[in-house]
């Protein structure tokens, strides 16, 4: 029968989709074992991703504040990095969460299982660790498995100045000379942490865009900020190899405006990362995999067997621990045997670079190409007291609204905070808000969430017609 194994529900990788699930699972009541192959639980996001990353990037901005001061008459002068305790700082943060969650998983009873977890039948995993194996039988599982990043040909990976993200959080040293391959938000993430802290950096991006996600007015307050400080860009270039010498890596570059080879002492490699599907053994429990390494799911995160789940990076993208963590809540509720389906209409994108780009719902350029009737209110922010009064005026807030009906389809903010502020803006798309119930939301004084209340009204007509 289906209901007699060990577990009630086998959650395999402890990512943020991952131990949501199971601790939710377990809150409702199912016996759960969480597969884990490192000894820290927590996946990608807190380990090497977005939470050492944050506190890189906070203190990077501290640093590019106290600088920036000096303009205004109150100077620091030049930093002093002790690159032993910083790195401490940041394994820190990464420790108290990760042993945070250790000890929720302790609370409810969900049990880690350490080791490299793989399908053995369509109730059973083999869970290897240290040459040894232990099975472990579950009546309903989900897959949490996670991305991996992607590696390009004709870079010396074995060259130890040869980076990936988990490498550039790792803190070695700082560069003299940084070069980042791929202007996405990780690449720009890791390029304002290590050029706060003195490296001279350039990014290459094969797109004719940073971030090509967004929009290209919400990147560019960005892209202009960072060259202000000594960031080289070169886009719609090509790296075409990088080569190990003695006292430099050699890239060549294939670009317009790029030279053709440039120096550099380490290179970071951030082109974007793939989904660890093919590692899990899948077919011995019937789960498709596709030749990317993604898991086709429906609606309630199931694949096409019935009985097993998959959340995360793994199902697609976005590739954002939010949008895990709300899969993983999804398919716990679903196994425990509650009415639920995942419903999100919108899934925020967040750069946390200095300054921050967020956006959620449809970009303009989308709402171009779905034919879609927009009309557009913005509010720079250079009119925002607040932002004059940290002198960080180069944002703006941008709001997309369906004509007729002038409902929020989609918004785009650039300065600092951004990722903040795009927050009232997922709700507000979740709610069905039009432009006058965000233009007539009272928002407090001064702020930088005004600039959403100015740009609803900036929105032509709606507001005033309402008046
Ligand atoms: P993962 O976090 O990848 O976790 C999967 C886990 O499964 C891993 O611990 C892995 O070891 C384990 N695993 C895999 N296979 C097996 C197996 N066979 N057996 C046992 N264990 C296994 N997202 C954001 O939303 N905001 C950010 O600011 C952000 N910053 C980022 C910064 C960087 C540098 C990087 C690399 C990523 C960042 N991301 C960010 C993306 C985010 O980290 C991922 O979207 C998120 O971690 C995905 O969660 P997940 O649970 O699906 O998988």
């Amino acid at each position: 029968t289906d209901h007699d194994h060990e577990y009630d529900l086998a959650v395999l990788g402890s990512g943020p989709a991952g131990y949501t699930a199971a601790f939710r699972a377990a809150d409702l009541g199912l016996k759960v074992a969480l597969i884990e192959r490192y000894d820290s639980i927590g996946g990608v996001c807190l380990n090497v991703g977005c939470i050492p990353s944050k506190a890189l990037l906070h203190v990077g901005q501290v640093i590019d504040s106290a600088a920036h001061l000096g303009e205004h008459g109150v100077s620091f002068g030049e930093p002093d990095i002790d690159i032993d305790k910083l790195r401490g700082f940041k394994d820190s943060v990464v420790e108290k969460l990760t042993g945070g969650l250790a000890g929720m998983a302790r609370k409810r009873k969900v049990e880690i299982v350490q080791g490299m977890g793989q399908f053995s039948g369509e109730h059973e995993l083999v869970v290897e660790h240290e040459g040894s194996e232990r099975t472990v039988g579950f009546n309903q599982c989900i897959i949490a498995a996670g991305s991996r990043v992607i590696e390009i040909p004709n870079v010396p990976w074995d060259d130890d100045r040869v980076m990936d993200s988990t490498g550039a959080l790792e803190l070695a040293d700082v560069p003299e000379r940084l070069l980042v391959i791929g202007g996405g938000i990780i690449g720009l993430e890791m390029a304002c942490v290590y050029r706060a802290l003195g490296s001279k950096v350039t990014v290459v991006e094969m797109m004719k865009q940073l971030m090509p996600g967004a929009d290209a007015d919400l990147v560019k307050p960005l892209q202009q900020h960072l060259k202000k400080q000594g960031v080289e860009f070169h886009l719609d270039t090509k790296v075409e190899k990088v080569e190990a010498g003695d006292s430099a890596l050699t890239a060549h570059l294939d670009g317009k405006d790029a030279p053709d080879s440039a120096d550099f002492d380490r290179v970071l490699v951030c082109v974007g990362r793939r989904p660890n599907g093919d590692q899990l053994n899948a077919e011995a429990a019937g789960v498709e995999v596709d030749d990317k390494g993604f898991i086709a799911v429906d609606g309630q995160m199931r694949t096409n067997r019935g009985h097993i789940f998959a959340i995360g990076d793994i199902v697609g993208q976005p590739m954002l621990a939010h949008k895990g963590s709300y899969e993983g809540k999804v398919a716990a509720e679903v196994a425990a045997g509650h009415k639920r389906a995942a419903d999100a209409r919108v899934i925020p994108s967040v750069a946390y670079t200095d300054p921050e780009v967020a956006w959620v719902g449809l970009t303009e350029g989308q709402a171009k190409d779905q034919g879609i009737d927009y009309g557009v209110g913005k509010f720079p922010w250079a009119a925002s007291g607040r932002a004059l009064g940290m002198d960080r005026s180069e944002g703006f807030t941008k709001l997309i609204f369906e004509k007729g009906s002038d409902r929020l389809i989609g918004a785009g903010v650039v300065g600092m905070h951004a990722g903040d502020l795009i927050a009232e803006l997922a709700l507000a798309i979740e709610m069905g808000c039009d432009a006058a119930d965000i233009g007539l939301t009272i928002h407090p004084h001064p702020t930088l969430s005004e600039s959403v209340m100015m740009a609803a009204e900036a929105y032509e007509g709606t507001i005033t017609d309402l008046y």
